[in-house]
């Protein structure tokens, strides 16, 4: 990985330590059991500065990542490099309340149909306890891409999990995720909304409704 070179070996180490407390802060979260004595191996001042700083973060759809490498790079602007990226910055997004990155990369012509107060109470009201991709069909044709996942989370009713194949095109190298759950009441010869040319029978309407 590509962090060896800019971070010393003792650095790395006491990282992989602050990580591993934190996912244990983080279960512990969960169970409301929270046990002090779990940091006696640990040296107070030392986790503090890792917790407190933005960019120690681990992302949420990988505890081994960094924020800041993994889907923080997207979040922060960049084009996801493919549509498995672009999910896995979506699940990161909901785990960090990311509401306008959900919409910004939903397909334009369905950003104005989306829930997003349902969808702001679903991520911030929720405790995200991870993401495991199944599959990734990279190109089902030249600008469509599928992902299977599971993602699991906790609410007040407990723990739910959810498996999805879930569509995405690319427009102009930038992908998009087709949301199901927002039908846009086009025809089957109408021209399809990617902007594609072709029609929406021929084109995204196999994933959206
Ligand atoms: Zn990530
Ligand atoms: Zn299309």
């Amino acid at each position: 990985m590509y962090w060896h070179n800019s971070y010393s070996q003792p650095f790395l180490k006491l990282y992989r330590k602050a990580a591993n407390m934190k996912k244990k802060q983080y279960q512990h979260r969960l169970t409301k059991r929270f046990d002090y004595d779990d940091f006696n191996d640990f040296h107070h001042k030392d986790l503090n500065r890792f917790m407190q700083n933005p960019s120690m973060q681990i992302c949420p759809c990988n505890p081994q990542n960094l924020l800041t490498t993994c889907c923080g790079i997207y979040h922060a602007g960049e084009p996801a490099h493919n549509a498995e990226k672009l999910m896995r910055s979506r699940y990161s997004a909901y785990a960090l309340g990311l509401i306008d990155y959900l919409v910004a990369t939903t397909l334009p012509a369905q950003q104005q149909r989306l829930d997003q107060e349902g969808i702001r109470t679903w991520s911030t009201q929720s405790i995200w306890l991870g993401l495991e991709v199944k599959d990734f069909e990279e190109f089902v044709d030249k600008i469509h891409a599928t992902v299977t996942f599971v993602a699991k989370w906790k609410d007040a009713q407990g723990e739910h999990q959810h498996l999805e194949k879930s569509g995405f095109v690319k427009i102009k190298d930038r992908w998009y995720f087709l949301d199901p759950t927002a039908p846009l009441n086009l025809g089957r010869n109408d021209p399809c909304p990617c902007g594609n040319g072709a029609k929406f029978k021929k084109c995204c309407s196999t994933w959206i409704a």
